[in-house]
């Protein structure tokens, strides 16, 4: 049986859109089909319009019927995490506090897809201001993972990841601070890139902790994901992290695997925990493939792994105390329903009480404890110097190595419920992705195979500035693959 045109590559649906066999209408009409049909159980979106996209669907049939069709995204739905701001549509972060919130203007990497031609798709739900693991800190919904809906998406771009799986986008956009792109994508079976910082602007994307955030690019295949990167990354005046480096052919890079002699890093203490086996033997399996292809490998250390989930909370926490301080029920979020305050300290104290959930509450407080005058030296500076250590780690590393092969997770998809009366627990099951942001480098998870039914990832890192290299290794298992053609049974 053929493929549903939801689940088909964005190479495959602009062949069928050039030669008229389909129409962007048609394709769209399947993919709001498909989200009828599966939504009430995946609850993967916080909104969406299915007049809104058909109208740009019609618009880029008029552009390819002109022959001014703008590249390979032209056409195409794009799923949007909900912390991204798209003009005139809601932006609430999962979040009760922008629950009314329209946004007036376009993020960058908004604006960029709009300029490719692709149909913008829906407001994916995400933990509440992206903090979480499992996208059960959403104050909207809980969103199931396609392939076991009695288990997490992962988090925070499970919605994201959830969508693209179950057919109801073509590709997505999330964002990592921490390994919200990756570890979603390991469990929900789908390629998620978390570019190196600065290849994506910022602008626009609702800031959790500023120097780890990327925007980044989520797909049932590495050429997707490669198409979208395309279309988001590159310099942008209106964010000062942006680099000013050459964007290179994405899409093409995929294929240069053969023409280099790669040697891979097995960081020893990404392997050592004896917790993850059963989720392990799909990387190892992954890692055999790798060796098969005569690539050589190198057992390497990163010797302040340990420091890292530490390292983490304490400078997320604090980007995120000054970052949210904004949304105080004055200036545009949502003043206390209940209000019945004296002056404007108590609307600041009525509305965030209600309008913040649990976990942003106690971020907000422990980044506010950390950056206190009498703390600060003794764990945000710490903390920096941490970093700076956690950073060099993998400058060494990649003095030797190429790229870095390791779990995305620790384990699968764990069950609704499992970790959420145990904060640290959730926190520890970002121990493999958390480094990559703190160091700045990119990082891909590529589903790998299965532990009890539920997807594997296998983590690729790489150097600044080098996702061809993510992206032309990943490709090359998955093209002596079928992971990128299964998908959940809804
Ligand atoms: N799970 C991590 C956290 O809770 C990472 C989140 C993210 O990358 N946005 O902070």
């Amino acid at each position: 049986m053929s493929e549903a045109l939801y689940y088909k590559t964005i190479g495959e649906l602009n062949g069928l859109m050039d030669s008229g066999e389909i129409s962007s209408v048609e394709l769209m009409q399947s993919v709001v089909d498909r989200t009828q049909s599966v939504e009430e159980r995946v609850c993967a979106f916080n909104s969406f319009d299915a007049e809104g996209a058909l109208a740009q669907a019609a618009e880029s049939d008029k552009r390819r019927a002109a022959g001014e069709t703008r590249g390979p995204l032209d056409g195409i739905p794009v799923g949007i995490k909900d912390v991204l701001a798209v003009k005139d549509q809601p932006l609430t972060c999962s979040s009760k506090i922008l629950a009314d919130f329209i946004s007036p203007y376009d993020a960058t990497c908004i604006q960029n897809l709009k300029q490719a031609g692709a149909i913008l798709w829906g407001r994916l739900n995400m933990d509440e201001f992206a903090m979480g693991s499992s996208t059960e800190n959403s104050s909207t919904k809980t969103t199931s993972n396609p392939w076991n809906l009695d288990c997490v998406p992962g988090g925070s771009s499970g919605g994201s990841a959830a969508a693209v799986a179950a057919g109801e986008a073509i590709v997505s956009l999330g964002s990592d601070t921490g390994g919200s792109i990756r570890q979603p994508a390991s469990h929900c079976g789908i390629v998620g890139l978390k570019p190196t910082y600065g290849r994506v602007s910022r602008y626009g994307l609702a800031a959790f902790a500023s120097s780890l955030d990327q925007v980044g690019p989520m797909g049932r295949n590495v050429a997707d994901v490669a198409h979208l990167l395309q279309a988001i990354s590159g310099h942008d005046r209106r964010d000062s992290t942006s680099f000013k480096i050459d964007v290179p052919d994405f899409a093409a890079a995929i294929e240069s695997f053969p023409g280099k002699q790669w040697t891979f890093g097995l960081p020893k203490e990404y392997f050592e925990n004896a917790e993850s086996a059963a989720s392990l033997k799909a990387v190892e399996e992954a890692i055999e493939f790798y060796k098969g292809l005569g690539c050589a490998f190198k057992e390497i250390s990163l010797p302040h792994t340990e420091y890292a989930v530490a390292t983490y909370y304490i400078v997320a926490t604090a980007e995120a105390s000054s970052n949210l301080a904004r949304y105080d029920g004055i200036r545009y979020t949502r003043r206390a329903e209940s209000f019945d305050g004296k002056d404007s300290v108590d609307i600041y104290h009525q509305s965030r009480a209600e309008g913040f959930g649990e976990e942003v509450k106690r971020r907000v407080i422990l980044g506010t404890y950390v950056l206190s005058s009498g703390y600060y030296d003794a764990y945000y500076l710490k903390a920096q110097k941490a970093r700076t250590l956690i950073r060099q780690d993998f400058e060494n590393a990649f003095a030797e190595v190429d790229a870095i092969l390791a779990p995305t997770s620790p384990n699968p998809a764990f069950k609704k419920g499992a970790l959420t009366e145990d904060p640290l627990s959730m926190y520890l099951s970002d121990i493999y992705t958390i480094s990559a942001n703190l160091a700045g480098i990119p990082g891909m998870s590529l589903p790998c195979g299965y532990s009890d039914g539920l997807p594997v990832g296998l983590q690729i890192l790489g150097k600044p500035f080098h996702e061809t290299d993510l992206l032309s290794i990943g490709h090359t298992f998955e093209a002596a693959h079928e992971y990128s053609r299964e998908h959940p049974d809804l």
